[in-house]
């Protein structure tokens, strides 16, 4: 998520959000080719810099990535497609090689894109000039720079002072296109919530439940998204019987993409949900720190496969932030399991990966997720409050 803001100027007691607009594009047959052609341009530049990046590395020990501009005299093509899009390429590869470089443990190196297991998708920005912006949006359509007007259908409308950043093109794997537009909403900032033991939860995520919370309580993915995803092992069980390439075949692939993006919106309702509840019960959400891992598989370039927590967790620290709420991290190497959140005592190994186990020291008994989740409300109240502390006495 961006979070620069460095062009907008605030009013006194304003702040930036960000807010995502996703609407179904229809574009016309030119439209989606020239669609194609720009996901597999970016796909196409993005390996010819990182190749040229390896081998200048290889060669003369520093980094250094060509700009796209560099790639148009030997590759014309890229010429045809909305040059934003190519420089978003080039931006992407550098955040994804200066995160590689700062912490080369929790980032990936970046990888080459192959066209059957990346994305299709592509990400241009807007810019404002005199004659007007680039991008905008029409009643009933999304214009772009080299597309034109691509008929759209909205499901919320933006507001009038609004304004609208970048817009990301992506084609699922059943054909059909939507673009994420993002827009940076200047908005009251909120009243500082400050949270007590009682109004803050703790939550630790887990396997089997989503999520354990420090109160006992716990998400369980709910019963219609454990259906779809019997469904789904139960197709790819039958595709795994099929002629590979028969009709039969091509027919069950068909439905197993389609269950796919099913599920996929489906998580990604739940998600929402789960978190604006939570967001509003409650004045302070405490969780453990692990968005590296997330970020560095986003940042490389690969496939984003998870139970949909990182996201979950996004959703959160948003939905809280809006509300003047703080969302507080917890370091990701605390041992937060193997500790007794009755005495403090520290574990070698709390049980292994036994549900439960009881304390040596005082005798408590603990299911592991929810003793965790425990210690994380616990530590995090603490660091919160040690750092509001040496704020207000700087
Ligand atoms: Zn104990």
């Amino acid at each position: 998520m961006p979070g620069k803001s460095k062009n907008l100027c605030l009013q006194e007691g304003m702040a930036v959000q960000y807010t995502t607009l996703k609407v179904r594009l229809y574009p016309s047959p030119e439209q989606a080719e020239l669609f194609e052609k720009t996901f597999g341009c970016c796909r196409y530049l993005w390996n010819q810099m990182l190749s040229d990046q390896e081998r200048f590395y290889e060669e003369t020990g520093t980094h250094f990535i060509p700009t796209p501009a560099k790639y148009k005299t030997g590759a014309p093509f890229l010429k045809e497609v909305d040059n934003q899009a190519l420089i978003q390429e080039h931006n992407r590869l550098a955040q994804a090689f200066r995160l590689f470089f700062k912490n080369p443990d929790a980032f990936r190196h970046p990888k080459f894109k192959r066209k059957k297991d990346s994305r299709d998708s592509f990400t241009a920005c807007n810019h404002v000039f005199e004659s007007g912006p680039t991008i905008y949006t029409t009643k009933d359509g999304v214009r772009m720079t080299k597309a034109g007007i691509v008929p759209a259908k909205f499901h919320r409308r933006p507001q009038a002072w609004w304004k609208l950043k970048r817009v990301t093109v992506t084609k699922t794997r059943t054909g059909n296109f939507y673009c994420c537009i993002l827009y940076e909403c200047p908005v009251k900032k909120p009243e500082s919530v400050i949270p007590t033991e009682k109004t803050a939860i703790g939550l630790k995520y887990s396997m089997a439940h989503f999520y354990a919370a420090d109160n006992g309580s716990m998400a369980g993915a709910p019963h219609w998204l454990r259906q779809s995803q019997e469904k789904l092992a139960k197709l790819q069980r039958q595709l795994n019987r099929m002629q590979r390439g028969s009709k039969n075949y091509r027919e069950t692939v068909r439905k197993y993409r389609l269950l796919h993006e099913h599920i996929a919106n489906q998580r990604r309702d739940f998600v929402h949900k789960e978190a604006r509840r939570i967001a509003n019960a409650w004045d302070a959400v405490c969780v453990r720190d692990g968005s590296l891992e997330e970020l560095s598989r986003y940042a490389a370039g690969g496939n984003l496969r998870d139970s949909g927590y990182g996201m979950f967790r996004e959703c959160l620290r948003v939905k809280l932030e809006r509300q003047g709420k703080p969302f507080i991290l917890v370091d990701r190497y605390a041992p937060v399991t193997r500790t007794c959140s009755a005495c403090g005592t520290e574990q070698e190994a709390a049980g292994g990966r036994k549900d439960s186990w009881r304390c040596p020291k005082c005798g408590a008994m603990h299911q592991r997720e929810i003793n965790a989740a425990k210690n994380i409300k616990a530590w995090g109240l603490a660091r919160y409050f040690q750092l509001q502390e040496r704020r207000d006495s700087a």
